[in-house]
């Protein structure tokens, strides 16, 4: 909401409050949404940049409200954190992916890894790895299937022991991703001693190649200080051929974007896990 000065006030106040009536109805909703089960997940698939082979995908929520129709994440999330329900959503994905991982189990597909979002507050409780080690035996799952993305701020918070959070994720065999690097203020060094995996290279970078030198500079410097320290990278946001070149002859790891495919729902992933190359 844009600060305005005294003379425009009576213009921007309506909509302040708009927006603040807009929250209360969509954290209404979302008590209602869970109660009635509204909620389902789509998968990306995230492949190999050189080979085109799946390596995991993502699982992104999606809010079907009976009305509305598809709610973006980027609109409840936020009222989801705030309002501390992401606790209850956070946990009723957790345990979405690890039935959908059972099922494509009983199917006799082969596996791949599932990486699942953990926002700031979610994080901040302190008990994922719990509701992890609950859905994960509930479905007889392995951990090895499952790897969270956490932000670097999300870690960086001071009201969580995110170290000891960490490894108790990390005990059960889940991997860890740091999601949107480059737009917090971590230092690389900083998040080897949090052990991650690998790091997911936010959008905004992957936008930049082939239009700015800097775009280049960035990853190429990203890359081989994360290969040093025995990370994996995660290109996010790839959209065209030329990225993809840039983003092999750079040697990042892994890429995902619209290029290979939307975020889908789980019969349609079912196809992809079956056709395996994507590129
Ligand atoms: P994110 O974790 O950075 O997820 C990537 C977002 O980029 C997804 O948006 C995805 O659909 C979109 N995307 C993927 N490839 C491309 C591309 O090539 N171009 C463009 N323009 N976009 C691409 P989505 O699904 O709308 O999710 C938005 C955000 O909401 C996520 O950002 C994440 O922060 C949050 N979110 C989504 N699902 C969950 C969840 O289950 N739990 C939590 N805590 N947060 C979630
Ligand atoms: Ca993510
Ligand atoms: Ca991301
Ligand atoms: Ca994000």
């Amino acid at each position: 909401v844009k600060v305005a000065g005294k003379g425009h006030h009576r213009f921007y106040q309506p909509e302040l409050f708009e927006v603040i009536r807009q929250r209360r109805d969509i954290e209404q909703n979302l008590v209602a949404a869970l109660e009635e089960d509204q909620f389902t997940v789509y998968y990306q698939p995230r492949v190999d940049a050189l080979t085109g082979e799946m390596c995991s995908m993502e699982a992104l929520v999606r809010w079907i409200h009976p009305q509305q129709g598809m709610v973006p994440p980027l609109e409840f999330i936020p009222v989801a954190e705030s309002s501390g329900l992401i606790a209850q959503l956070g946990a009723r994905v957790i345990d979405m992916v690890c039935q959908q991982l059972a099922q494509w189990k009983s199917l006799g597909l082969e596996l791949l890894p599932v990486s699942i979002n953990v926002s700031a507050h979610q994080f901040g409780r302190g008990d994922v790895d719990r509701v992890l080690a609950v859905a994960l035996a509930r479905y007889g799952i392995e951990g090895r299937w499952i790897e969270v993305e956490i932000t670097e701020s999300a870690m960086m918070g001071d009201q969580n022991d995110a170290l000891g959070q960490l490894a108790a994720i990390r005990s059960q065999g889940v991997r860890l991703l740091v999601d949107d690097f480059g737009t917090g203020y971590s230092s690389l060094s900083q998040l080897q001693k949090f052990a991650m995996d690998g790091l997911k290279i936010d959008r905004a970078f992957t936008l930049e190649l082939g239009k700015s030198k800097q775009g280049e500079v960035f990853i190429r410097a990203i890359l081989s200080m994360a290969h040093a320290l025995g990370m994996s990278v995660v290109a996010e946001g790839v959209e065209t051929v030329q990225q993809l070149e840039i983003l092999r002859a750079l040697q990042c790891n892994e890429v995902q974007g619209y290029l290979i495919s939307r975020p889908v729902p789980a019969e349609q992933m079912l196809e992809l896990m079956r056709k395996r190359f994507l590129i």
